[in-house]
């Protein structure tokens, strides 16, 4: 037996994904989504999960961002190379797309953590020789181009995924879709279903989809009803043809438009949100069916800073297999956690130096805001009464770093990039505040650490969850943020951290709130309390990763999902 026989035989649930972080050098991937799809496979790896993992292989990733002279987006590819990272599989199979087949093949990378195992991770890809030359850039742009290469690229993951599956051997009884963009899977699946004439379904579904429910999980990942694909029939006929019959897809996917959300919620006998509150918004869109709960966790071997890494592994020597060790960091020394902090900021202060030429001081607080860049996401929150803002550095010093990258066919983003830029122009001399582009994993991991507060402003209920307050506080990085998505669960006024706003504030509200908490409780306590802010950190780091993990969440998928 082979490796990847071994690897074969033994797995049997797969997890379907546009995008994946696996590491910051390999571009399948562009924001929370990835980096979550990428915490669960490093602790399906740690927690011996015997799951395979599929996406596209984007080889000219997702976008390369800078900043022009202006404080414009500037985009271009960001690509990176397969083959330094994954080995080519010999299995090919084909998907009828616009009428013709597409050849589609795969690449193996092995996740590892030198523990000997590996999780299986597939990136299909349609750029091989027998492919006509546009079919060969399918796999290339992760969310690029229009609508119909959307819609190939989903074609690609689902059905092409299952395909290769069983080219390549593999008996899969259990299916997890990450968000509707791996919803053609179930219908892959469903298509082999087919019930004898008489059986016919009273709705007229000719399909079993009670067999293909038992076998799929439905994750759902965002409440922006926008940002839900949804396709005109016409283009799903045109593009997948004879895949399924259109009457038939209505009836699962909506009647006016392919709805993948939807279609995803009717093929999945297990469906969850990715937090308390977003299962009910989820389910107020979505009336009818049943959405679980399972909160985001992070995976926090990957989002530790070294020098926390270097504390937790003295005093808590299983804490990545068993962050729940970590609820007894409590009792760890002041001065270790201080200096494990300072030694995070000074990193940070250094790539900042180092990227943008700016110094930054170490005894004044750094405020990071770091996140998609988008309209509901509020970056520029912070910036709505620049006079005030003014005042309150005038008694309070702090200073400021950004970053984020926009979608490069959402206009607002882009303008709100660039309205940052000029109030970073505005105040220069006043208050120091960099943006640094390229938003990455690495960069993520250097933000998260060496902040002194992790600031996030969302629209609520519009944030389904987030991670990245997580990563902060598991640094010892304290979370000032509006309360929605995962902070309405960890949140202790005082001890874990600072609502901004209560629930039902307007958003103009919001921004009174986040100034007054400013200048009134969170800048005070970092000049003139250091006993009391190092009191927060412990409280932060012993409450929020022992229950915010990645290794919790999957053991709940495990349980209550894949051996339902
Ligand atoms: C963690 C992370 C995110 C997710 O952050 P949110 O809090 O959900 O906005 C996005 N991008 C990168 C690079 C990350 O590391």
């Amino acid at each position: 037996m082979t490796p990847f026989d071994a690897i074969v035989a033994r797995t049997r649930i797969a997890y379907f994904t546009m995008e994946i972080a696996l590491h910051p050098e390999i571009h399948t991937y562009s924001g929370g989504l990835s980096v979550l799809a990428g915490d669960t496979a490093r602790s399906c790896l740690d927690l011996g999960l015997p799951v395979v993992f599929v996406t596209l292989v984007s080889r000219f990733g997702y976008l390369r961002q800078e900043i022009d002279a202006a404080g414009l987006q500037v985009h271009g590819h960001d690509p990176w190379d397969p083959a330094a990272w994954a080995a080519p599989l010999g299995a090919k199979i084909t998907v009828d797309l616009d009428g013709r087949p597409v050849w589609v093949r795969a690449w193996l990378h092995l996740l590892k953590d030198g523990s000997g195992e590996a999780v299986p991770v597939l990136l299909l890809d349609t750029d091989v020789e027998d492919n006509a030359a546009e079919d060969r850039t399918i796999t290339h742009c992760l969310y690029g181009r229009d609508e119909g290469y959307r819609l190939k690229q989903e074609a690609v993951l689902g059905i092409g995924g299952v395909r290769l599956f069983r080219a390549l051997g593999f008996e899969v009884g259990t299916y997890h879709l990450n968000e509707g963009h791996a919803a053609l899977l179930a219908v892959e699946l469903l298509r082999r279903e087919r019930l004898p004439s008489t059986d016919l379904a009273a709705n007229g579904c000719a399909y079993d989809v009670a067999h293909v429910k038992a076998r799929c999980i439905f994750t759902t990942h965002t409440p922006v009803v926008s940002a839900h694909d949804q396709f005109p029939y016409e283009l799903v006929a045109r593009v997948l043809g004879g895949l399924i019959e259109i009457d038939q897809l209505r009836l699962l996917a909506g009647a006016e438009r392919c709805n993948m959300t939807q279609l995803a919620l009717s093929l999945s006998g297990y469906v969850n949100g990715v937090a308390e509150q977003h299962a009910r918004t989820a389910h107020r869109l979505y009336p009818g069916y049943r959405i679980r709960a399972i909160t985001n966790g992070i995976h926090v071997g990957t989002w530790a800073a070294p020098s926390f890494a270097a504390l937790f592994d003295r005093h808590f020597p299983n804490w990545v297999h068993e962050p729940e060790s970590l609820m007894r960091a409590d009792l760890l020394d002041d001065a270790a956690i201080w200096s494990a902090h300072v030694e995070a900021k000074r990193r940070l202060i250094d790539h900042v130096r180092t990227a943008t030429g700016l110094g930054f001081a170490l005894d004044q607080p750094i405020i990071g805001l770091a996140r998609r860049m988008t309209g509901y996401k509020r970056p520029d929150l912070l910036f709505s009464d620049l006079a005030r803002l003014k005042a309150i550095r005038r008694r309070h010093p702090f200073q400021v770093v950004l970053a984020g990258k926009a979608h490069p066919r959402d206009e607002q983003g882009k303008r709100l990039i660039e309205e940052i830029h000029a109030t970073i122009r505005a105040l220069q001399g006043t208050i120091p505040i960099v943006f640094l582009p390229g938003y990455d994993m690495a960069m993520a991991k250097l933000l998260v650490a060496g902040a002194d507060v992790w600031l996030n402003t969302p629209m609520p209920p519009l944030e389904a969850s987030g991670t990245s307050g997580m990563k902060a506080a598991l640094n010892g990085v304290l979370n000032l943020s509006v309360l929605d998505g995962w902070w309405m669960e960890a949140w202790i006024e005082g001890r874990t951290g600072w609502a901004v706003g209560a629930a039902g504030d307007s958003p103009a509200e919001h921004a009174v709130s986040l100034y007054d908490k400013l200048d009134a409780v969170v800048l005070p306590k970092f000049h003139a309390d250091r006993a009391g802010w190092v009191f927060m950190m412990k409280e932060s780091i012993s409450k929020i990763p022992a229950y915010f993990n990645s290794q919790r969440m999957m053991r709940r998928y495990a349980t209550e999902a894949y051996l339902r």
